[in-house]
């Protein structure tokens, strides 16, 4: 049986190209109480990426204006644009019970940990070597080259800050990652603080015993 609960916000992180898209879509696409927090961001779209899915595209002067008004549950700044993660969705998602995915950077995760650290688990993801790091960058081919070399400088600094994380997967396998990931959320899902109408139930199981 399941009881009522809140939802949990499973943050993914890991160098650029290590896989969490991949990660994410996976999982994203076996589980409808799974959704994604989309962000908005001021980089150019990819022309793979769909406004409203992958990303909302913004302006600069947009993204300020959000800021300021106070529609964003964090800000960041990587490979020089913005990030940022809007704040309505998530609060209503979480009271329903559904998760929440996020792909977001170090930045983020730290200042989400600090709003929201009860709600959270984290995962941070590795690649198996910096030669498969940089393959999938390459084979990605939706940055220049000038671009797929930043991405891996700042891959350097991304992981400086695995032990931030709960957990560590390394993406080798694919499936082997998403099913981690799965093994993960579940045991997130079971934990006590998250779930309602305990105390009632646990009350109902000592009243049949205190009626034998
Ligand atoms: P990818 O990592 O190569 O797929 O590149 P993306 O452009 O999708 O993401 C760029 C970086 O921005 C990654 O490090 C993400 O984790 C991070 N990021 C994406 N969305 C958010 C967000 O809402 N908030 C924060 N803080 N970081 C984000
Ligand atoms: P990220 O979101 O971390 O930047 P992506 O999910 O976009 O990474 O993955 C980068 C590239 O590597 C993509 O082309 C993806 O298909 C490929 N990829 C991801 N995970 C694996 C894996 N376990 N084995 C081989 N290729 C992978
Ligand atoms: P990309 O440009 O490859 O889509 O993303 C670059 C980096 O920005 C990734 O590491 C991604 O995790 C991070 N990122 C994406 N969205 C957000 C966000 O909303 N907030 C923060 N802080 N980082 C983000």
């Amino acid at each position: 049986m399941e009881f009522p609960r809140r939802g949990v916000m499973l943050v993914l992180a890991s160098p650029s190209g290590a896989g969490k898209s991949s990660i994410s879509r996976s999982l994203f696409g076996q589980d409808p109480n799974i959704k994604l927090s989309v962000s908005i961001t001021t980089r150019p779209r990819r022309t793979d990426e769909i406004e409203g899915k992958h990303y909302y595209f913004v302006d600069v002067p947009t993204f300020e204006r959000m800021r300021e008004d106070g529609e964003l549950l964090e800000w960041a700044r990587v490979h020089d644009n913005y990030y940022a993660t809007p704040r309505a969705k998530v609060e209503e998602e979480l009271a329903s019970g559904n998760d929440i995915l996020f792909d977001i950077d170090y930045q983020g995760t730290l200042q989400l940990y600090e709003k929201c650290r009860d709600d959270m688990v984290t995962v941070f993801i590795l690649p198996p070597s910096i030669k498969e790091l940089r393959a999938r960058l390459e084979r990605r081919a939706q940055d220049s080259r000038g671009t797929i070399e930043r991405r891996l400088k700042n891959a350097r600094i991304e992981m400086d800050h695995y032990d931030e994380y709960d957990y560590v997967i390394v993406n080798e396998d694919l499936e082997n990652s998403v099913q981690r990931v799965r093994s993960i959320l579940a045991a997130a899902r079971l934990q006590r603080r998250r779930l309602s109408h305990l105390d009632r139930f646990v009350k109902g199981l000592q009243d049949q015993i205190d009626s034998i």
